[in-house]
């Protein structure tokens, strides 16, 4: 079914896929191949996600190109060569433009178009979506691929208003390039997006003062362009290295540790953090031992690694011992990085410790701290963003008998397998909270969701059925679930956004899965064999759960 309500935007389509990033796109294609009509909703003006915003001097992946890629299509594969082992934003922007126009995909999208509500009608088993240009969508199914990190925390420091320089968040960065040249700029914010950001900063600008409130774990990327044949060879066998992804734990083609921290000699584990070290990347230290994530001890010998390394690096004592974090490594998102602790040996960088002098407010030519003013020109944000459940609670969804996920969600998001809450029929999630999401290389669990969601439809149309939701129990059982695992390890002792501590307000709960994209993987593939337990199907009334439909 598909009628159109403005130029170009349906009033009534099968599938309204909500967010044109990697998640919303591959979920289009699928649906075509379904022979669904499809439609996305975009707020941008164009595709790309996380890359459409994310422009800021630095911004590249960390995870490898070649595994952050799509692998669904072979030719796609083959015909994209990426020029470095972790392209920059301006090159994955690309990548993504080029699949959307390989395969037509534009045509099939509204953008600039911000879906404000979502509200199920379950005499017509339909969801209608408002958008804020006024555009209304009906629906039988909505997918949400709103992204887990697509809305940008915002500043509150106060002043900000009076500032006459200029200010940007790092995930909302101007189309035009932003030119530091003679300039003083305070970057607040030292997570993944400021480590990156700074040395390019730095290389620039007059001055950069950082003011940082918590110092962050960064591995080296070893970053480095990507030859003809390494790239080739990468790729010669890209399903069997995909497939290796698919069943490890973060997503990548990686061998996971055999051995405990305290199986080897201390030398033979500094050996090994070294090796980590020069090889680099997001692993680097994480993949040298099983007990990393859960041992207290065993973690704290790899933060040590760490803590030596920034003192090797920087040159200033002090500095150096700011820059040293203190909590579990790996509990909070591990930064990649090219020269950010050397960055701190140049004449024009200073770091400043926000938390023993907080920020007080913005004055008309900069920042005032408690005992300080730093004179600024421009003033980067590079402070984060209300992660994995933001996108979903800036929109209005309503289920059944009009309840609000709002008030489901109110004591943190509760779902089934991160797809689907219950109460909320044909409405799935893409990476919810529940799932692997931003634990893993999110592209092997974008692909998986969508790809389940795909099969479920599929599954739905061939039994002649066209209502899906996930049960109360079956949710309460995998809540308990994602809980116990996240409590086996470290993850839930740091104030980290995987918690939604960064945001004030939002509840603590460990929002992902921890137990890995393979363990995921065979949870959802069993729910399946089992003829979807612990969803209610129907007709389009729920009439029985599972196989029984
Ligand atoms: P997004 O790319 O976030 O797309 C969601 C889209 O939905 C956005 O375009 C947004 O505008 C739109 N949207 C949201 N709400 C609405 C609404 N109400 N109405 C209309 N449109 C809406 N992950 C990795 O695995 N490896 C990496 O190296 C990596 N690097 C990253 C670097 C940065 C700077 C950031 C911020 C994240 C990074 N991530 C990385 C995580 C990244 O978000 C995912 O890898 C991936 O791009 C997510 O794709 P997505 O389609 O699910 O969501
Ligand atoms: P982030 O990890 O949440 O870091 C935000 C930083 O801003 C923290 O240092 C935080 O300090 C600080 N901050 C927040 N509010 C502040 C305030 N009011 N005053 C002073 N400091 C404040 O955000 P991010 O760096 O944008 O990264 C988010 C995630 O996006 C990453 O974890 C990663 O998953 C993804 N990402 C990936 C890459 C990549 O390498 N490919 C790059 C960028 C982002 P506190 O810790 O004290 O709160």
């Amino acid at each position: 079914m598909l009628s159109q309500a403005d130029s170009g935007t349906p009033s009534t389509v099968d599938v309204v896929i909500v967010g044109a990033g990697f998640a919303g796109l591959y979920m289009l294609h699928r649906m075509r191949g379904l022979g669904l009509s499809a439609h996305i909703l975009e707020r941008a003006e164009d595709v790309g996600g996380t890359w459409y915003w994310n422009r800021y001097p630095g911004a590249r992946c960390d995870i490898e190109s070649v595994d952050y890629s799509y692998s669904f299509d072979e030719q796609l594969t083959r015909e994209w060569r990426w020029t470095e082992r972790y392209a920059a934003q301006p090159e994955i922007l690309s990548y993504i433009g080029h699949a959307a126009d390989r395969f037509d995909l534009r045509r099939d999208i509204t953008f600039g178009t911000t879906v404000a509500s979502a509200h199920w009608d379950d005499d017509t088993a339909t969801w209608t979506l408002t958008c804020d240009t006024g555009a209304v969508v009906r629906t039988t199914y909505c997918v949400m691929a709103t992204g887990c990190l697509s809305v940008a925390k915002q500043p509150d420091v106060p002043g900000l208003s009076e500032f006459t320089g200029r200010w940007f968040h790092t995930g909302r960065w101007p189309h035009e390039p932003v030119d530091f040249t003679g300039r003083r700029v305070a970057v607040v914010g030292t997570g993944s997006s400021g480590i990156q950001a700074i040395p390019q900063i730095a290389a620039a600008a007059d001055f950069v003062h950082v003011l940082q409130r918590t110092p962050n774990y960064s591995m080296p990327a070893q970053n480095r362009p990507l030859s003809a044949a390494e790239f080739d060879a990468a790729i010669a066998d890209f399903a069997t290295r995909r497939r290796i992804c698919e069943q490890s734990d973060a997503g990548v083609p990686h061998p996971p540790p055999t051995q405990s921290t305290f199986e080897v000699t201390p030398a033979e584990r500094e050996r090994r953090f070294e090796e980590g070290w020069q090889r680099g990347g997001i692993n680097a230290l994480s993949a040298a031992f099983t007990d990393f994530f859960t041992d207290e001890e065993a973690n704290r010998l790899a933060q040590d690694f760490v803590r030596r390394k920034i003192h090797e690096i920087v040159a200033d004592e002090r500095t150096a011992d700011l820059l040293c974090p203190h909590h579990h490594i790996g509990t909070k998102r591990t930064c990649v990085d090219t020269g950010y602790y050397a960055t701190y040996n140049r004449d024009n960088v200073e770091l400043i410790d926000v938390r023993t002098n907080p920020i007080e407010h913005v004055t008309t030519t900069g920042v005032q701290l408690t005992g300080r003013h730093i004179d600024a020109d421009v003033i980067v944000f590079a402070i984060g963003f209300d992660a994995i459940t933001g996108a979903l609670a800036d929109i209005d969804i309503r289920g059944v008998d009009g309840v609000e996920l709002h008030d489901v969600w109110a004591h943190g998001p509760r779902t089934l397998l991160g797809l689907q809450t219950a109460g909320f029929p044909n409405l799935f999630m893409v990476t919810g909270p529940g799932s692997p999401s931003v634990l893993s290389n999110m592209l092997v669990s974008i692909e998986q969701h969508v790809d389940w969601i795909t099969d479920c439809l599929a599954h739905l149309d061939a039994h002649g059925l066209e209502r899906i939701e996930a049960t109360e129990d079956a949710q309460d059982r995998w809540m308990d679930h994602v809980a116990a695992l996240a409590a086996d390890t470290l993850y839930p002792q740091a104030t980290s956004w995987y918690l939604g501590a960064n945001i004030p307000g939002k509840p603590r709960t460990f929002m992902p899965y921890v137990a890995g994209c393979g363990q995921y993987r065979r949870e959802c593939e069993q729910v399946v064999a089992d003829g979807y337990a612990g969803f209610l199907l129907g007709r389009p009334s729920p009439v029985a759960e599972g196989s029984r439909a």
